[in-house]
């Protein structure tokens, strides 16, 4: 069988078994049809039907997460556990609160994570949860109550060797630290059965930074690599979260100007530069609504809708933060013609096609959190923060390398998908069936 129809075959079962599950699909087929020519290659991992056992998650756990609001209601959401693949290590990503969470979704992500964790050279597999309770307008006790019952199941199925979730969207400190807790409650302490844990509780210094920093770290590198820098250049970044914040942080650091942020209602534009310090206080102390940026900051508008949709923008950097499918083609088109010189990626699949490599860095400080909790030590900012440039150098690296052995040079995306699965792929043949 040739390579190509290995490829199609795997995703027409997929397709025939899964028919509701959109986002995993469309996840799987695009990194399944950038993979291709590591089947030309490797015969064996056909013969092995690597590919057919990777797309199943090894398992995919659904439960029910009741509580009690403020009102003395019973709510229930659902929850969600999907681990993927443990070929080269315990399984390793995030959770997600959100209403649009379900199973596709979580399969989607929990997917992208095998190969995004295969990069960062650490020794994680590939994992994703969460459940579709939103934390918004929810009082500080109704999150509590939520995170408690939420980990009363999932703390069967996790452990520091054997499953370590970490944050995502809707899961900040204020969520790991209920989680943590209700973990220690049932099971003893064990530091390193979550990421992104508070420092006074066996946190990493940079890990709330490292995703929004390694998203830069690695822009620069793209960057360097075609003969430009990151400095004067002008960003358009989307989200006001975790991701957005730190990557505009680190982005004003090295010289670029970042002309918005948003939420899911609308953007602000503020041509003197995004102020940090402002949407930290807006987001992450009064859990407020973008808006509130341009009644405080002299200059600066509130538009309703999607920043991607702005086209009086003049912009070079389009770096989406926010959440999956955010930049249609289009609206991709568009910033092609208007001289964008690099889409690079925070979020999980904000655009199509998709790239699972600008966003490694906090998975990258989740696995070294994991490694300072196993040595009873906690590093400093510095060594974290050089260490995890160091990794989005190396990422950057790899990608480009693979792409050229690989026979597609410069394109990115898919050299950073083939180097992710090559080390997976290896891992499960040596391990067998
Ligand atoms: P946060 O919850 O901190 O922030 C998410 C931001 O995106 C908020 O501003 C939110 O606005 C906005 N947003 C969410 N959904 C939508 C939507 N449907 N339309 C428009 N805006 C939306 O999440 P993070 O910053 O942690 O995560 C952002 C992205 O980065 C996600 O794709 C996540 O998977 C990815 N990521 C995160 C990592 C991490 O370490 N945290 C690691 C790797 C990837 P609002 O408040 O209105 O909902």
């Amino acid at each position: 069988m040739s390579a190509a129809s290995y490829v199609q075959s795997v995703l027409a079962t997929l397709k025939q078994r899964d028919p509701n599950q959109p986002e995993f699909f469309e996840a799987a087929s695009t990194l399944l049809n950038t993979i291709t020519p590591v089947f030309e290659k490797h015969p064996e991992y056909v013969k092995a039907n690597v590919l057919g056992r990777l797309v199943e998650p090894e398992r995919a756990i659904q439960f029910a997460v009741p509580w009690q609001d403020d009102q003395g209601s019973i709510q229930v959401n659902r929850g969600f556990r999907v681990q993927f693949n443990s070929a080269i290590g315990p399984y390793k990503g995030g959770l997600r609160l959100h209403p649009s969470v379900n199973l596709s979704i979580v399969k989607f992500l929990g997917f992208e994570q095998i190969f995004k964790n295969s990069l960062t050279t650490l020794p994680i597999g590939g994992a994703k949860g969460g459940s579709d309770f939103d934390p918004k307008g929810k009082s500080d006790a109704e999150v509590m109550r939520f995170c408690q019952s939420f980990m009363t199941e999932l703390s069967k199925y996790i452990g520091p060797d054997l499953d370590v979730p970490a944050g995502d969207i809707g899961v900040g400190a204020r969520e790991i630290g209920y989680l943590y807790g209700q973990y220690k409650r049932l099971k003893g302490a064990q530091r390193g059965v979550l990421t992104g844990k508070g420092l006074s509780y066996g946190g990493s210094l940079a890990r709330t930074e490292a995703t929004g920093y390694g998203l830069i770290y690695y822009t620069d590198e793209l960057l360097k690599a075609n003969g430009e820098t990151l400095a004067d250049k002008r960003a358009v970044i989307s989200g006001a979260g975790n991701v957005a914040i730190h990557a505009a942080e680190k982005a004003e650091a090295l010289g670029v100007k970042v002309l918005t942020v948003s939420d899911s209602s609308g953007y602000v534009v503020d041509e003197n530069g995004i102020d940090v310090a402002v949407v930290k206080q807006i987001k992450e102390v009064e859990r407020g609504r973008i808006k509130a940026y341009a009644d405080r900051v002299a200059g600066a508008e509130y538009h309703e809708g999607s920043v991607w949709d702005a086209t009086d923008l003049k912009f070079d950097l389009a770096l989406p933060c926010a959440t999956q499918n955010e930049i249609d083609g289009q609206q991709a088109a568009r910033f092609k013609a208007a001289g964008v010189i690099a889409v690079a990626e925070g979020a999980n699949m904000p655009s199509n096609p998709d790239a699972i490599a600008a966003n490694a860095g906090g998975v990258a400080v989740s696995a070294l959190e994991m490694g300072q909790n196993s040595r009873r030590e906690s590093d400093s900012f510095e060594k974290v923060d050089s260490q995890l440039h160091e990794i989005m150098q190396h990422i950057f690296k790899a990608s480009d390398d693979a792409a050229d052995e690989y026979g597609v040079p410069g394109n990115y995306e898919a050299g950073a998908n083939i180097a992710g699965f090559l080390k997976v792929a290896d891992a499960m043949y040596a391990q067998g069936m």
